[in-house]
């Protein structure tokens, strides 16, 4: 393990947005060792009145959609505009794949050397909670170090893609052109997230699907209820590979959030996630707690296999633990 730093030093040099204190705060705040869990809460604490001015972006799609490519011409573009630009990933597939989609070093190639850029691949080896809680604060040492965009990918696997939505100002699902097929093979709900959906590789041979499926997405949200936000889902082309209809993706976030801060949701919006990431932690913190107790490990195998076996009911035998948890 590479030696740790006092938390003022730390701090300190993420405040004045030297990259390599930023990464080694975020390898602290994803230890799990107990030691650097004080460490990253003291970082937090101190670099946290310098967070939250930053525009929050999540970006989802299936694999190959083309998420790495747009998201390099996007922070491209972003940083040709003199914006600093985070990006990060919630990944919960990345332990397992070697081509994962940050890890993959052959991606981004340009965004990665744009020193106005900071890419961070996702945490591996951790259950999805795991990540998400890594990545929020990632997060927010990223905003502490001046990164004005953070843009957060996710593959939408499993729960990835609800988490991103959760800490996120704008949310942004990227598509494939051949809308038929393509709004059966994007899991259903995750249209509805999205504040953008976005047609990729709206160029050469697929030009003409890419317009087809945007005005099949048109039908389809128009259909749909207007959103919380009160701002109506924009459907867009563009072609990450070519670098066309990236400006447009940037003005339409910009758009949405210029209505949100003015009709209240964008505060509001930030607000029921500060509330909803603390019940969160209480979550975790209260299944560790239970997990972590020693009479519950002393008990807990013996009581599965009762369950298991039927000789137990699934609600008696978690009251048996919990009362072991909480002595009651
Ligand atoms: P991801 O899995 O969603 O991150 O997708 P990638 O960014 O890795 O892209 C998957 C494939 O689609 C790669 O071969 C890219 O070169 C290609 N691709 C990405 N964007 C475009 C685009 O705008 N047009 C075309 N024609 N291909 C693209």
């Amino acid at each position: 393990m590479r030696e740790r730093l006092s938390s003022d030093t730390y701090i300190d040099g993420i405040l004045a947005g030297d990259r390599v204190i930023l990464s080694r705060a975020i390898t602290v705040v994803e230890s799990r060792l107990a030691e650097d869990k004080l460490l990253a809460q003291a970082i937090l604490n101190g670099i946290l009145p310098q967070t939250g001015r930053s525009l929050r972006i999540g970006i989802t799609g299936i694999p190959g959609v083309g998420k790495s490519t747009f998201i390099e011409a996007l922070g491209i573009y972003l940083t040709s505009i003199n914006k600093k630009v985070a990006v990060l990933a919630v990944d919960p597939t990345s332990s397992k794949s070697a081509g994962s989609i940050l890890g993959d070093k052959t991606r981004m190639e340009e965004l990665v050397k744009d020193p106005l850029a900071f890419i961070r691949p996702s945490a591996t080896g951790l259950s999805l909670g795991g990540v998400a809680r890594n990545t929020r604060e990632a997060m927010l040492l990223c905003e502490a170090a001046g990164y004005e965009v953070i843009l957060i990918e996710t593959v939408g696997v499993g729960q990835s893609e609800i988490f991103v939505k959760g800490m996120t100002d704008f949310f942004l699902l990227l598509a494939l052109p051949g809308a038929g097929d393509e709004l059966q093979g994007i899991k259903k709900g995750i249209v509805e997230m999205a504040d953008a959906v976005v047609v990729n590789k709206a160029d050469g041979l697929f030009a003409d699907e890419a317009a087809q499926a945007a005005a099949t997405f048109e039908n389809a949200l128009h259909l749909a209820q207007a959103g919380e936000s009160g701002v109506a889902v924009k459907v867009l082309t563009c072609s990450a590979l070519e670098n066309r209809g990236i400006p447009e993706v940037w003005e339409t976030v910009q758009q949405y959030v210029a209505t949100t801060v003015k009709n209240g949701f964008f505060s509001k919006n930030r607000a029921a996630q500060q509330v909803d990431w603390m019940h969160e932690i209480v979550r975790q913190k209260l299944e560790d707690l239970f997990y972590q107790n020693k009479e519950v490990k002393k008990q807990l195998h013996g009581i599965e296999e009762e369950v298991g076996a039927g000789k137990m009911l699934p609600a008696e035998a978690a009251q048996l633990l919990l009362n072991l948890l909480f002595k009651i």
